[in-house]
């Protein structure tokens, strides 16, 4: 089978000054990511490679340089999940984890559980012989800026422009079929301290299903929760890779990959009148994505392999 490759950086109002920034991430993730799957390597590997790359980005609301909690502290989250056996690793409310996407895979690999938060995530890393960080050592300049401004201000939206969202996320399909999601988060701005979103929760920000497709979201989270977003994205590629006859004159025109990605989209918009985006694959590594912000950063790798990124 032919890989497959898809990341996003945010669905946003991403002001123009950031657009280059935003789009030379996601083309580095892209490169990372593809360059373990073009020479054979598993999905597996090529998500957590192109996710490092987007986390270490300041420009990201991920790993280093996420927002910052009310009380001024990084508390990231991350989830990613294997679209073969259902099974999920995620992790939420890190604050000396460097690479969160490293932990969710240790607890898909190496855990009984599929989710584990706070100190006991730390600890669950620490044995799996990850490097603990301090937690000033996931704060940025801009963000301490941003949070300084807004401490002060009572969370006046303007101190958060340039840097609102940027949740990032990548599904892949390696050469032998298997089929991985994932997404990793500094959730948002000004968050209470113990606040987790939908991105680190199973079928809300993330969702693999090898028989239908894979899905990575972003956007408001209280309202992705509400109507679990990527589960449902993917139970649209599924009803419509069953629909072999369909009628005449429905929308089943676009291809499945689009359809679920903007039917998804349409239904989140309509019953939360939030907004978000999301990526994704289906079952043969069609890409797609949809969003209902300005902006949303993402890019994938075209047919005859060549890096497509847009914001
Ligand atoms: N969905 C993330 C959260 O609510 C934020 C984002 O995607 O930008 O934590």
């Amino acid at each position: 089978m032919k890989p497959a490759l898809i990341v996003h950086g945010g669905a946003w109002d991403i002001p123009d000054e950031a657009v280059d920034a935003c789009k030379s991430g996601c083309h580095r993730a892209l490169s990372a990511g593809w360059s373990i799957l073009s020479s054979g390597g598993s999905a597996l590997d090529a998500i957590e490679a192109a996710i490092i790359v987007l986390e270490d980005d300041p420009v990201f609301d991920a790993g280093y340089g996420s927002h910052l909690t009310l009380d001024g502290h990084v508390e990231c989250d991350a989830i990613v999940m294997s679209g073969a056996t259902l099974r999920a690793g995620a992790a939420a409310t890190l604050q000396r984890i460097k690479n969160p996407i490293q932990v969710a895979r240790k607890i898909l690999e190496n855990c009984p559980h599929m989710m584990l938060v706070a100190e006991g995530a730390e600890r669950f890393a620490k044995d799996q012989g990850m490097p603990l960080c301090k937690p000033e050592e996931m704060v940025s300049e801009a963000e301490q800026e941003a949070w300084m401004k807004c401490k002060a201000d009572k969370h006046a939206a303007e101190h958060h422009r340039g840097h609102e969202q940027g949740t990032v996320g990548a599904v892949a399909i390696d050469a032998v079929g298997n089929l991985f999601a994932a997404t990793s988060t500094g959730g948002t701005c000004c968050k209470l301290p113990g606040r987790v979103g939908d991105s680190p929760l199973i079928g809300c920000g993330c969702y693999a299903d090898s028989e239908a497709g894979g899905v990575s979201c972003t956007g408001y989270g209280e309202a992705i929760m509400k109507v679990v977003l990527a589960k449902t994205a993917v139970d649209l590629l599924r009803q419509r890779a069953i629909c072999v006859d369909p009628p005449a004159a429905s929308s089943c025109d676009a291809s499945t990959a689009d359809f679920a990605a903007r039917q998804a989209v349409h239904l989140f918009a309509k019953r939360t009148r939030a907004t978000g985006g999301l990526i994704l694959l289906d079952r043969h590594g069609n890409p797609s994505f949809a969003f209902n912000t300005p902006r949303m950063a993402h890019g994938y790798v075209a047919p005859d392999g060549t890096f497509l990124t847009a914001v």
